[in-house]
Formats: structure tokens, C-alpha cells, sequence
């Protein structure tokens, strides 16, 4: 089957479609363009503080960096229907460095807004096989004058787990730097947790399909809270994300999670958007 089109003969990726050889290359070429037209852009959402006492509770902690394609005919396009192309072939590398050179100088500037507040990039599999990619974050680090500890890289278990020994070399690598490591989409993969307390990580991103449904099924509220205590016991952050309501808010609060982020607390917006949210806090 053929990928949708419009007329100029652009592909957009359907993850529900088998995409041909041909189109996958014309997407890929589409994309190569539109990094060096500067069609990307990063939308940010709000992690907020759950635990600590009453001064700290829902304080901001950070930012999302959350990737969208400003696509000139299209409008724009979310990252499920093009990160998967980019992250297959060598274009990952030019746009993770875009990325991250882009979110590490937004940071910089809240600073001024918000003292403190760090900001998360998504990093992909090959990312991590790139033995150039940490020096390469370090001097994105150093160009904006950023605190290493303000920026941290999500990865997901599978992008570790595709190589595990080269991805724990880069990984130690970046921890070295003093840059904050997650796992990603956690619970959705399969590293055991016996290989998990071997990883330089320091939080762990609770799947949001186990966070949408812990309000109205227990079971899943059994997982988050081992989740919760699991991550505690290896003295690791914990992190909710897709809370959409307030009661799975009050829930992962009562939970003690340390950390949320949702529709709810906010969604993914633009620079500005931001910023506005930091002055009304
Ligand atoms: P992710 O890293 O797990 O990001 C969370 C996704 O959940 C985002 O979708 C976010 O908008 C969405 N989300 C946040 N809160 C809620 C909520 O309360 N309810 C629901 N239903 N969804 C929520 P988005 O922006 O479409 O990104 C999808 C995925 O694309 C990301 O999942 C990440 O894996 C990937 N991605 C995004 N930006 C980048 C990037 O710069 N580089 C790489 N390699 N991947 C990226
Ligand atoms: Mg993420
Ligand atoms: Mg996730
Ligand atoms: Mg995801």
C-alpha cells in the first residue's frame, strides 16, 4: 500500500500502514530537507513537583522538549508519523543535535524566568550507539552555558536494550557529563529488574497507558504503585506521565509519585506558551 500523499508527491508516514521502499526513501528525503529548512519545532509540556512539603508541592520541575514538523502544505505534524522514519536511518543524528542544541538554549533562557527549572530531550537507539554523542551534548552544554544537571535524556528500554552494552557505555558516558538520565514509556518494555539497578539512570517515566487507566481499574493502580515503590527502593525519581484528570492526579499524589506531567498540568506548547505557564506559577 501507498502512503498518503498530496499533490507535490509528499509521503507521510501511518504507523498503520506498510509504507513501501519507495515511499519510506521520499519521506526520508522530505525529512532530510525539512531539517535543513528548519521546518521542526519543539512544543514543551510542564513535569511539576508532587512530593516535598506544602512550598514545593506542584512547583514547575521542567519541561518535555516534544518535536512537531511544520510542514508547509500540511501543517503540523506530530512525531509518532515521522520520528520513526528519521530514526531508522543516519538522519538521527544531525536531528538529535538539532534537538538538543535547540531545547539546552531554551532552557538557558528560562533560567531567567525560573531558576532551576530543567528541561528533557527523546533520545533514539542510534543516538545511543554513537560513541561522538555525549562530547557532542557536552559542547551543546557549554555553548549555551547550561547546568549539565538541567538537561535530561529519556531513553526507552528497547532503544537500550537493541545493543546493551554499547548503549550502557554511552549511557555512562552522559551520566559522566552530569546530565540526568530516564527510562522512557517504562513498563511497556521487558528489561528485567535485575538488569535495571546496573543502569546510570536516575528516573523512571511511568507508561502513560498504566497512568490513564489507574483510575478506574485497580490493577493497574497496583502496578503504578509498585512501580512507585520500586523505583523509590533503587533510589530513583519517578515520574507520571499522561495524567489527564484531576483524580489520577490526587491519586499518584496520595501514591507519593515525585514527579507528573499531563494534559491536566499541560499540555505541549509552544516557547511562549511556556514561559506564560512559569509567571503564573
Ligand atoms: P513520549 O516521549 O513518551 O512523549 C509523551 C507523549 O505523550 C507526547 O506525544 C505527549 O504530547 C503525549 N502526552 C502528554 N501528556 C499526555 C496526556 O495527558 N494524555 C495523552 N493522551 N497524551 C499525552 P507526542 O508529542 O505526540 O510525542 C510522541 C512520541 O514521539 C514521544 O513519546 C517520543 O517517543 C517521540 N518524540 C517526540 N519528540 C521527539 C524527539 O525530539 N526525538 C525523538 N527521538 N523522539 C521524539
Ligand atoms: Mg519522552
Ligand atoms: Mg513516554
Ligand atoms: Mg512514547
Amino acid at each position: 500500500r501507498r502512503a498518503k500523499r498530496d499533490g507535490l508527491g509528499i509521503a507521510v508516514f501511518n504507523p498503520q500502514d506498510s509504507v513501501s521502499v519507495q515511499d519510506h526513501l521520499l519521506l526520508r528525503g522530505e525529512l532530510r530537507a525539512a531539517l535543513a529548512q528548519g521546518q521542526f519545532l519543539l512544543h514543551l509540556q510542564p513535569k511539576i513537583f508532587l512530593n516535598g512539603g506544602e512550598q514545593t508541592r506542584g512547583a514547575p520541575m521542567g519541561f518535555e522538549a516534544l518535536v512537531r514538523w511544520q510542514h508547509p502544505e500540511q501543517g503540523l505534524i506530530p512525531p509518532g508519523r515521522f520520528i520513526p522514519v528519521i530514526e531508522v536511518s543516519d538522519l538521527i543524528h544531525p536531528f538529535t543535535l538539532w534537538v538538543v542544541d535547540q531545547a539546552v538554549a531554551c532552557c538557558a533562557r528560562l533560567q531567567a524566568i525560573h531558576p532551576g527549572v530543567g528541561m528533557a530531550v527523546n533520545v533514539s537507539a542510534r543516538n545511543l550507539l554513537d560513541g561522538a554523542f555525549p562530547r557532542q551534548v557536552l559542547d551543546a552544554l557549554r555553548r549555551h552555558g547550561l547546568d549539565p544537571a538541567l538537561l535530561e535524556l529519556e531513553v526507552t528500554e528497547s532503544a537500550i536494550m537493541a545493543d546493551p552494552a554499547r548503549a550502557l557505555d554511552s549511557l555512562h558516558a552522559l551520566h559522566a557529563l552530569g546530565v540526568r538520565l530516564s527510562i522512557d514509556d517504562f513498563g511497556t518494555g521487558y528489561s528485567s529488574f535485575a538488569y535495571l539497578h546496573r543502569l546510570p539512570v536516575d528516573a523512571l517515566k511511568i507508561d502513560q497507558s498504566f497512568v490513564a487507566g489507574m483510575a478506574a481499574d485497580a490493577d493497574m493502580r497496583a502496578i503504578v504503585r509498585s512501580i512507585i515503590e520500586m523505583s523509590h527502593t533503587l533510589g530513583l525519581t519517578v515520574i507520571a506521565e499522561g495524567i489527564e484528570t484531576r483524580e489520577t492526579l490526587d491519586l499518584l499524589w496520595g501514591m507519593g509519585c515525585d514527579v507528573g506531567q499531563g494534559y491536566f498540568i499541560g499540555r505541549p506548547a509552544a516557547e511562549s506558551s511556556a514561559v506564560a505557564w512559569l509567571r503564573d506559577r
